[in-house]
């Protein structure tokens, strides 16, 4: 191996799970499997070193100037990477020394355009009091921080899939390591690594975040969670090589005044994607986010993930819609002034880990232009402050001094503006008026030895230098005087053509130039280093300010969307009938064609009518139905306006739904098994102070088999939970339960029935269908009139032979009966006091117990 192969192969081996970009030059180099994996990512030409060899390298390579744009795409795939710089004196033919100074993962990688949150997760496992499993999670370029205990892997799983980090960090000594990596490899694309916890958390964590107390984040830090983020904390501080500068907030997440929203839940009623091939634009979200910046998108992703029942949160949110709607001139106003936002916290991360950003400089200055337009307090900032009063007057301060200091297109070599600083302005007159000089310079050698064709050039590595013609030249040395510093030509170098002197008055003015230059750099990066101190010290504010825009961004950009389309403010209580009149569904609404209009329904329930079972034809509007009024729950306890005439909605504690059967999610799940799962989920947590939106249950299997499971779920929510529900069902012999339970009401989809076709006019009402009407739905699908008449000699025929099982109750499905063998089973496992029990009087037992079972 030469010396350089050695020193590559070093580095690989600390880095095994990056890959290595090596510094050569102006190159980042890659080899071996590296290369074939940059080469067919970035497609870029694979080469070979020594390529005549029996064992040729691999080797890929891309420019160091425009690395960033390769990187972003190498890591949105999920790879590490990282980057060896040359970090000593280049000395030619020596080996210059390199070192590996950052490592870009997918969940550290500082991509100022991405305006979603990207999570990195770390997990500890520490039985405590607050649970067993501990995770803290943030947004590295935001420097916001959470932590959350877990009783389960089930619910940190649940959670994961949730906030669908892009990495996850799992403590080495976590017990179910194994079965976690399985969760996490089944359910997300997270990068997982295995890593240590430091040893002396409570030190390391005040050291890192310097503090006195691990007390100064509360809750955050307690209970085992701060294992947590120590492990993702020195993670964090292993890939950037550089103290964690931008911590704006860790916070404790808990559960009081939250209201249940799952995963399904999120899923079944496509708040954030269509089950239309994952069609972001057929979302909830899409629809209602009108937002303007990265903050404000966001900080409604925030709101519509995180429902609470605290009324007096979701007043004041919206009261401040409510202000939006009627004053749509100021809502204006600030929204053409927020759409000349960047996303602030994003450039300040940039700019504290990534010195060399002139263009993010720039945004950032830009920014706050917008923002102080007309000084401190102007419209802008009095919204802004009105989300959250702080003081600005020391980030106005450092927005004036970033808006003397950074030049119009700042480049890496040049950010300070003329006028900022006065030995800049003459370093730069000396700097760059050096070509008027030169200019100067060889005109008095033209004008002097007659040779028009006399240049003086400038070559980066050999200076500047006086050129003349072969031709030319002894003309030149004609004139050659030793005694005046001007024309002392010395000749330095002979080409082919050309003959090239110096001057000692050239040499002077070289030197100047070189002089100016080096300062000017150095001054211009102790400006920046200043300025990006002020920025770290005023960090913590600037994220609070960011926080607040996301919140106005949200207030304002709603405000108008809800003007325009006629959305209204519900009435949120604690109590109360849940009323909905009206109520439209905002997706369905928006797309429908142009030529049909939304049919609005209204929905009322109290304790006696909690639960509504909705039957009619397929495509009569069920799950619509259902959906619309589930979205409308949760809008409401997201503080925002709903679509509907009027809403009074009491507060629930979680809202589930479970909708069509066919979706297929998880691997290895059948249709059925999954739609099960969801619905076991559902029954085991929730309460009488939650919604339900059931949606044809029981469908993946056979017709007796999901009707008796419909009906008997029906039973169990009816005498045992009485959560508000919305049950839709094709099952139309559903409707008798309402006869046997107060709280069950009937609805059916209104349809309207001529002699040639049945038009299903999308209205819900009281009362129960008694038909399917499939058929007629076939027909408007185009089947042809061959089948459909056969098909209603089918029906008809079924339908006798179903009046002949009803007659003989096969649809009465049997309350629990009495089981004798059971009790007798129940009394023996009771009576067993297994302390006392040997293994061989065990053993008898259990054979007893299957005796009695086959009686
Ligand atoms: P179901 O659940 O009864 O099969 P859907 O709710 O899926 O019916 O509705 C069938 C179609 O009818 C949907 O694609 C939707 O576009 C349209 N639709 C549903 N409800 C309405 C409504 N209230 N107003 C207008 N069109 C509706």
């Amino acid at each position: 191996m030469t010396p350089a192969q050695r020193q590559y192969a070093e580095l690989k081996n600390q880095y095994k799970d990056c890959i290595l970009l090596f510094r050569m030059g102006d190159f980042y180099e890659t080899f071996f499997e590296d290369a074939k994996i940059l080469s067919s990512i970035l497609d870029i030409v694979l080469t070979y070193k020594d390529k005549n060899s029996k064992t040729p390298t691999p080797m890929a390579g891309v420019p160091h100037h425009s690395v960033d744009k390769y990187l972003s795409k190498i890591i949105q795939i999920g790879y590490k990477v990282a980057i060896a710089e040359q970090v000593g004196q280049v000395v030619p033919g020596q080996l210059v020394k390199r070192e590996v100074v950052n490592v870009l993962t997918p969940g550290t990688f500082l991509d100022g355009n991405e305006k979603n949150y990207n999570f990195i997760a770390g997990i500890v496992q520490n039985n405590s009091q607050e649970g067993n499993f501990h995770i803290a999670y943030g947004d590295f370029s935001l420097g916001e921080y959470f932590t959350k205990s877990f009783d389960s892997i089930d619910d940190v799983i649940s959670f994961f899939i949730k906030i669908n980090p892009s990495e996850i960090i799992i403590d080495i000594d976590l017990l179910e390591k194994q079965t976690l990596e399985e969760q996490i490899n089944i359910y997300l694309d997270s990068l997982i690594n295995i890593s240590d916890v430091p040893y002396d958390q409570e030190g390391y964590l005040k050291t890192n975040l310097d503090i006195q107390t691990l007390g100064s984040y509360g809750k955050a830090l307690q209970g085992g969670r701060e294992k947590s983020f120590a492990l993702l904390l020195s993670y964090l501080l292993d890939t950037q090589k550089q103290s964690i500068k931008n911590i704006s907030k860790i916070s404790h997440i808990n559960d009081d005044n939250k209201v249940s929203l799952d995963e399904n839940t999120i899923r079944n009623l496509e708040i954030f994607k269509s089950s239309y091939e994952g069609e972001k634009k057929y979302s909830l979200f899409s629809v209602i986010n009108n937002t303007n910046t990265g903050m404000g998108n966001r900080k409604l992703n925030d709101i519509i993930s995180n429902p609470t029942n605290d009324v007096k949160l979701l007043k004041k949110r919206l009261d401040q819609i409510e202000y939006f709607i009627q004053n749509p001139e100021i809502a204006q106003d600030i929204i053409s002034k927020l759409k000349n936002l960047h996303d602030i916290p994003k450039l300040l991360s940039i700019l504290l880990y990534k010195k060399n950003s002139p263009i993010i400089w720039e945004k950032l200055k830009n920014s706050f232009e917008v923002i102080f337009e007309g000084g401190e307090n102007n419209i802008l900032t009095q919204h802004i402050l009105s989300i959250k009063n702080q003081d600005l007057s020391q980030i106005y301060k450092f927005s004036q001094e970033l808006s003397s200091a950074i030049k119009e297109q700042p480049t890496e070599n040049e950010y300070i503006k003329d006028g900022y600083d006065q030995q800049i302005d003459e370093l730069r007159q000396i700097a760059y008026n050096s070509s008027k000089l030169i200019l100067e310079y060889q005109q008095q050698i033209v004008q002097k030895t007659g040779i028009q064709g006399v240049k003086i050039k400038y070559i980066s590595n050999q200076g500047y230098f006086i050129e003349t013609t072969k031709k030319d030249s002894t003309k030149l040395e004609e004139y050659a005087n030793p005694e005046n510093q001007n024309f002392d030509f010395v000749r330095v170098q002979t080409l082919k053509s050309q003959e090239r002197y110096t001057t000692t008055y050239l040499q002077q003015i070289q030197q100047k130039i070189l002089t100016a230059k080096e300062k000017l750099t150095k001054l211009e990066k102790q400006i920046i280093d200043n300025l990006q101190n002020q920025l770290e010290n005023l960090s913590k504010q600037i994220n609070q300010f960011s926080d607040s825009i996301g919140f106005l961004d949200v207030f304002s950009s709603f405000g108008e969307f809800a003007r325009v389309n006629n959305w209204i403010r519900p009435n949120i209580g604690t109590k109360g009938e849940m009323f909905i009149q009206q109520g439209r569904h905002p997706v369905i609404e928006k797309f429908l064609p142009t030529n049909e209009n939304f049919v609005p329904n209204d929905l009322g329930m109290d304790d006696q009518s909690s639960i509504h079972i909705i039957t009619g034809p397929n495509m009569g509007g069920k799950s619509t139905f259902l959906r619309q009024n589930a979205i409308i729950v949760l809008l409401a306890h997201c503080g925002i306006f709903v679509p509907a005439g009027k809403a009074n909605i009491p507060t629930v504690d979680g809202i589930y739904a479970r909708v069509g059967s066919g979706d297929i999610i998880a691997k290895n799940q059948s249709t059925f098994l999954t739609e099960m799962i969801e619905v076991a989920n559902i029954l085991n947590n929730a309460t009488s102070k939650s919604f339900i939106i059931l949606d044809e249950l029981g469908r993946g299997t056979s017709t007796y088999d999901g009707v008796a499971l419909a009906k008997s779920i029906l039973q169990f929510l009816a005498e045992n939970i009485n959560s508000k529900t919305l049950f839709a069902t094709h099952y139309h012999e559903l409707i008798n339960l309402e006869n046997d339970y107060s709280n069950i009401k009937n609805f059916s989809v209104a349809v309207y029935e001529t002699e040639k076709q049945v038009v299903f006019l999308k209205k819900i009402s009281e009362g129960g269908a008694n038909k399917s009407y499939g058929i007629d739905v076939a027909k408007i699908a185009g089947l042809p009139s061959w089948i459909l008449k056969k098909a209603e000699e089918n029906l008809h025929k079924l339908e006798k032979k179903q009046t002949q099982h009803k007659q003989a109750g096969l649809f009465e499905l049997p309350s629990q009966k009495y089981d004798p063998n059971f009790e007798k089973i129940k009394q023996t496992l009771n009576q067993t006091n297994i302390n006392e029990t040997t293994p061989m009087q065990a053993l008898k037992i259990l054979d007893d117990l299957k005796n009695q079972l086959k009686d």
